[in-house]
């Protein structure tokens, strides 16, 4: 709540005091409804130096070059006194102290109120290590082995580059923001994305990544998210649009090998760029996809990321031309600060799980590797929640009296995604993960009492992940005209 006053440009501000306790401000649109949205867009180079550690599993791997740059796009939307930002990094989770030093940065800078800044990553497998347990440990021991102090896979400060970077990037969409034209709608691409949990035969269990055609899979433990949401820009008086919006849920692990790539996304704006032009640009969304990934098991063969990427860009593509123009734009946005309960351990578990971080990082080694997961868990629990409980920022913005787009952190399964969506008093909500500080998996309560990898690697405790539904829906409520 710290910015509310110091703009001074609310209307009306609400303070609710629901059951588990959460801060709530809403900016009323403060201007008529039928003035125009401006829309600003820029992108940024945040691709790390070469050999960076690449983050997305548990054992090393530095990268060696470079198949397509790692990104920000940022887009800024302005109305009246009404101003918004949300720039999307092409990395697989923002360090806890990134988004909140960008956030008061673009304020400062801009105006905009922090909580009306959304930062996300992507969740690339194939983007930079540089927060969390696992970069820490890696770098000390380099800089142990070197016997020089340094690290050659590490030489750059990588999350105050990136706090800069993303900063710039949203002043710059900033400067660029021009009354335009919005279109929005949905489609359904059911082709690529399967939950990769599943029942298995003859017991009570649900495993994660069973394998492909393994006999004793019975069943899918959860849903999917086929729904495309899709925002096009256009510049008032052009004919062509200047930039895209596309939210869908699948997670961004296709790609591996050791270079750098946006994974499947770079696809979609090829696509898109063939379409519209080389300085198009389009911003990915990632769905709640904890749960969901590429992986057919009953097939013989997997999508590669062109291949998933080309397909989604062209569905995206030929959809553009059913969507439907916003006739009212009309620029909000509210947020939930919301309060949940972590995961407990052990101090004898804390001492165990690092001594055992040299074989968390070692493919092959002596544990299993839900006792790897559970090691780096115990310690990022123990080094970055230290506090016990964790406050998670719930973002939405409105864009018409239809049209809503959901910021939430962590990797959050499908079903809770699935779940905003029904209650969402707009006709189309775009719920986008990874927003904010890193919390890892949010499953549901149901995926708990289920167990396997992601609620093993979950830093809340179960049934705290339904707190993100609630919040959701009542920020969307909150804003609905
Ligand atoms: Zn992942």
């Amino acid at each position: 709540m710290r910015s509310r006053f110091c703009l001074g440009i609310f209307l009306s501000v609400i303070f609710l005091n629901a059951t588990w306790g959460m801060n709530f401000s809403l900016s009323t649109p403060s201007v008529m409804a039928e003035e125009m949205v401006s829309v600003g867009v820029a992108i940024a180079d945040i691709t790390p130096p070469i050999p960076f550690r690449l983050s997305g599993y548990f054992n090393e791997r530095l990268s060696t070059g470079v198949h397509d740059p790692l990104l920000v796009k940022a887009l800024v939307l302005e109305q009246g006194n009404t101003k918004v930002a949300l720039a999307v990094c092409d990395l697989i989770s923002l360090d806890g102290k990134v988004p909140e030093a960008i956030r008061k940065q673009v304020h400062e800078r801009l105006g905009i109120p922090e909580e009306a800044v959304i930062i996300t990553g992507t969740h690339t497998h194939t983007g930079p290590l540089y927060h969390g347990v696992l970069a820490d440990f890696l770098h000390q021991r380099a800089i142990q082995k070197s016997g020089d102090g340094t690290d050659t896979a590490q030489t750059v400060d990588y999350a105050e580059k990136l706090v800069s970077t993303v900063v710039e990037c949203i002043v710059q969409a900033s400067q660029q923001v021009q009354p335009s034209l919005i279109a929005v709608g949905t489609t359904e691409e059911n082709r690529l994305a399967f939950n990769r949990r599943f029942h298995m035969k003859n017991s009570d269990t649900v495993v994660f990544n069973p394998g492909v055609k393994n006999p004793q899979i019975d069943r899918p433990a959860g849903p999917i998210d086929p729904e495309v949401m899709m925002l096009l820009f256009t510049q008032a008086g052009q004919d062509k649009p200047f930039a895209s919006f596309t939210n869908f849920t699948l997670h961004l692990d296709t790609t591996g090998g050791t270079l750098y790539s946006a994974d499947y996304p770079f696809y979609l704006s090829n696509v898109l760029q063939k379409q519209y032009g080389d300085t198009f640009v389009s911003v990915f969304g990632t769905g709640t996809c904890g749960d969901i990934n590429h992986i057919d098991v009953t097939a013989d063969q997997q999508r590669s990321a062109p291949e998933i990427g080309t397909i989604l860009g062209e569905t995206v593509r030929d959809a553009h031309a059913t969507l439907t123009r916003l006739p009212r734009p009309m620029l909000g946005w509210a947020y939930y600060r919301v309060p949940v309960k972590l995961q407990t351990f052990t101090e004898k578990e804390l001492t165990a799980s690092e001594a055992m971080l040299p074989d968390v990082v070692t493919e092959g080694g002596t544990k299993t590797f839900l006792e790897r997961v559970r090691a780096t868990t115990v310690l990022d629990l123990a080094q970055n929640f230290s506090e016990g409980e964790a406050t998670l920022l719930v973002q939405t913005v409105m864009l018409d009296s239809d049209t809503a787009i959901v910021a939430i952190p962590g990797e959050v399964f499908s079903e809770i995604g699935l779940a905003i969506k029904k209650t969402s008093p707009f006709k189309y909500t775009a719920v986008v993960e990874l927003s904010g500080r890193n919390i890892s998996y949010v499953p549901t309560a149901k995926a708990f009492r289920e167990g396997s990898y992601e609620t093993v690697n979950s830093r809340i405790a179960p049934g705290e992940g339904e707190k993100l539904i609630e919040a959701a829906t009542a920020a969307l409520k909150s804003m609905k005209p």
